[in-house]
């Protein structure tokens, strides 16, 4: 398992100190890696896998600016400020894809910007699932892939986006962890997920997951960034939108002090902290009760509640015994557990239990007053479901 997690991040630092050094990859890139590598220990392993993943360039675009920073946008290009709320109109309302279609800005103008970037991406690919889930791989400036999936329901439409592409943390039962890390989203590019379903659908997103590829905390910046520009900008209330997190030391803290009123879902997926090792490699440098207790802290400084995510896996961690053990775990905690039964994918063979097993375990928790539920992922059948994230055309 140690070597599993060191692969994961020498991985993880290649891809990143590669991708920026390209010109002289093997010789200084791969220097740098073996000096990090050695120095990734339990303590520093958050700290070096951020300061790898802010290793991006920048480049600006219009997306996930706020009305005021249009509006000082329009102005330095020589334009009246009303011009900048016509601007955050087109963008997040109209979904406009570049400056030429914006036509309340004089010709002339439209002209002279060119090609400025917008920041949209295109769908390289769409998949509509008999659920109508629709799952689609969208091309991002720089030719990178990634998935978001829209979740139709009655009254709602869901989005579940993704913040990083591919994903470090290697979950053993999740198709995106398998397929490795390449970069962070910035946040235009997480807004874009949510436009584009809107757009396709024809209906406007109600609620957005961070479910999809990648794990929000290892961007909390960009993540953070969306957040506020998806409540202020697209108009959706904060409460809709939700945050799943494997956790990482500190980072639900640093999370906590940005008092937003997201909903907050930490990823459990076992009872103990041996099991939780298996399933999730980082996890050995995050003890099940400094999570834990972290996640009380979280409630303390933001008054929101925690919902914890259970993967049901038959006969890994779906047994009596472990839905007792969570309980006691979870004692005294004002909390909600979602239990997910696994969707398979092609790069494990865990299985699925079946209902007589999943309704035991439910049963077990509801005695013990944990409030519960069984989430089944929608999607299934076009690769769209939980975990099965990969940026493939399956
Ligand atoms: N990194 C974040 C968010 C992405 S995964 C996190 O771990 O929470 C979103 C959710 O899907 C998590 O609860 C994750 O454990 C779950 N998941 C991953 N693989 C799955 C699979 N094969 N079947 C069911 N759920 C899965």
């Amino acid at each position: 398992m140690g070597n599993l997690f060191c692969a994961t991040i020498y991985e993880y630092l290649a891809r990143i100190l590669g991708d920026s050094h390209n010109s002289n990859r093997n010789a200084i890139g791969h220097n740098r890696y073996e000096q990090i590598s050695t120095t990734v220990t339990s303590a520093t392993m958050t700290i070096q896998l951020e300061k790898a993943s802010t290793q991006t360039e920048e480049q600006e675009v219009l997306l996930g600016k706020s009305l005021a920073q249009l509006t000082e946008w329009v102005q330095q290009q020589g334009q009246p400020a009303y011009r900048g709320k016509q601007l955050h109109q087109w963008l997040y309302e109209k979904g406009a894809r570049s400056l030429s279609e914006i036509s309340v800005f004089p010709k002339s103008w439209r002209e002279s910007l060119g090609n400025y970037p917008i920041g949209r991406s295109n769908i390289h690919y769409r998949s509509t699932a008999p659920d109508e889930t629709r799952k689609y791989l969208l091309r991002l400036a720089d030719g990178l892939i990634l998935e978001t999936v829209g979740i139709p329901t009655d009254k709602r439409l869901t989005v579940c986006v993704s913040s990083q592409v591919g994903c470090p943390m290697a979950c053993d039962f999740c198709a995106t962890g398998k397929g490795g890390f390449t970069r962070n989203l910035k946040s235009h590019e997480i807004v874009d997920q949510v436009l584009t379903v809107q757009e396709d659908f024809g209906q406007r997103v109600t609620n957005v997951v961070f479910m999809g590829m990648g794990e929000p905390l290892l961007n909390l910046k960009e993540v953070v960034a969306a957040i506020h520009s998806l409540n202020q900008d697209v108009g959706i209330g904060q409460r809709s939108l939700t945050i799943s997190t494997v956790g990482l030391p500190d980072k639900i803290r640093q999370l906590a002090q940005h008092h937003l009123q997201v909903t907050f879902a930490v990823s459990l997926h076992a009872s103990n902290q041996k099991l939780r090792e298996q399933l999730i490699p980082n996890a050995r440098h995050y003890t099940l009760d400094n999570l834990i207790e972290d996640c009380r802290e979280y409630v303390q400084i933001t008054g929101r509640r925690v919902t914890f995510e259970y993967i049901l896996l038959a006969e890994v961690n779906d047994l009596p015994e472990h839905a007792l053990e969570l309980a006691k775990l979870l004692r005294g905690f004002q909390t909600h557990v979602n239990l997910i039964p696994y969707n398979p994918i092609q790069e494990a063979d865990y299985q699925r239990p079946n209902e007589r097993r999943i309704q035991a375990f439910t049963d077990i928790l509801r005695q013990k007053h944990i409030a519960v539920s069984v989430r089944y992922s929608r999607g299934l059948e076009a690769d769209a479901a939980c975990g099965q994230l990969r940026a493939s055309r399956t």
